[in-house]
């Protein structure tokens, strides 16, 4: 099968490399998408400190080829998600069966092999059948959809509540969308006037920009009572101590994103406000409530345009967009087409 490997920073090469099914409980998948993130592109461009050779590609959507005999939820021809991070199967919590808990999460294109590959041998226990529903588009983005569940379990969301989110990129975006859907008001910031439009058009209500009278805004909009918690979005380009000033005495910031970049805060203001601070990153993911919410369609991804482009132009497409991103220029996710 092909895979398309990063050898060290910005070399990209294509291999052919055998992969065939070794046990009874395994399939495997025809990848026909690969969503194409800011991360892809730091292990690109060797910002994201990754351990080299690499096959990029976090997260994925194929077809069912072949199965193992021991297999009972997939078959061929089923469209299914390939789960992006998945249980190590090694360290105690793994060994003693709660695999929810393991202290050793493997995450696709970081520390295990991504799935920019024409082909996929994976245990069916990695693998999510997809409903008819859902299309290939909205699954790309269930990796993203948990994450955002997982930070508003940290929140500990109620109804009415006002939580700001820094940083209107895909997940500060989704995040807010399923703040809605789970009846929290959100207050989404940014500096950028496009990605708020975006927002807008996703139905989020209350879009402010990081500007000077920000802090006059969020009290207009909770009637002086500023947010009980806020989230932080990496990679945002925003101050990491803004949402200490605009937190409640008592609040909760999450940091939240796949990785975080080098940044310090000063913490005095969120010290003085007892504030809870903690973060959401590569939790263990609960792909099954994502799909579910994918479903009942709590997320528009239709305003985000995402753009599909074919995988023969990766090297093109790597080499354009880490120039962009290393001039300061947020890039919009796109989706490549394997197949
Ligand atoms: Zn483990």
């Amino acid at each position: 099968m092909k895979i398309w490997k990063i050898l060290s920073p910005k070399v990209l090469t294509e291999e052919e490399r055998p992969d065939n099914i070794t046990t009874d409980t395994q399939a495997k998948v025809k990848v026909t998408r690969v969503l194409l993130t800011d991360e892809e592109l730091r292990s690109f461009n060797g910002s994201a400190k990754l351990k080299y050779p690499v096959i990029p590609g976090r997260f994925a959507v194929g077809i069912v080829g072949e199965t193992g005999t021991g297999c009972v939820s997939v078959e061929k021809n089923t469209r299914v998600y390939i789960h992006d991070v998945t249980p190590c199967g090694k360290c105690a919590q793994c060994a003693a069966g709660d695999t929810d808990s393991c202290a050793d999460i493997q995450v696709a294109g970081t520390n295990r092999n991504g799935y920019l590959r024409d082909f996929v041998v994976a245990e069916e226990s990695e693998l999510s059948p997809l409903p008819a529903s859902v299309s290939d588009e909205e699954a790309l983005f269930i990796g993203v959809v948990s994450v955002c569940e997982n930070v508003i379990g940290r929140l500990g969301v109620t109804k009415g509540m006002h939580v700001a989110v820094i940083g209107a990129g895909e997940t500060g975006n989704i995040l807010s969308q399923l703040l809605i859907y789970h009846q929290a008001v959100p207050i989404l910031i940014d500096a950028d006037d496009e990605k708020l439009a975006v927002a807008a058009q996703c139905g989020i209500y209350y879009t402010l920009k990081a500007d000077g009278s920000l802090a006059e805004n969020i009290n207009r909009i909770t009637g002086g009572r500023s947010v009980s918690g806020s989230v932080y979005c990496s990679f945002c380009g925003l101050s990491p101590d803004l949402p200490f000033e605009i937190t409640a005495p008592g609040g909760t910031v999450v940091y939240a994103g796949f990785t975080f970049p080098e940044i310090t805060a000063q913490l005095k203001t969120a010290l003085d406000k007892r504030l809870t601070l903690t973060a959401v990153t590569n939790d263990y993911s609960n792909n099954a409530a994502a799909i579910n919410l994918l479903v009942n369609k709590a997320v528009n991804f239709a305003p985000f345009r995402l753009q599909k482009r074919p995988v023969a132009d990766l090297a093109q497409i790597f080499a354009s967009e880490t120039q962009k991103m290393e001039k300061g220029i947020r890039v919009n996710y796109s989706i490549l087409n394997m197949i």
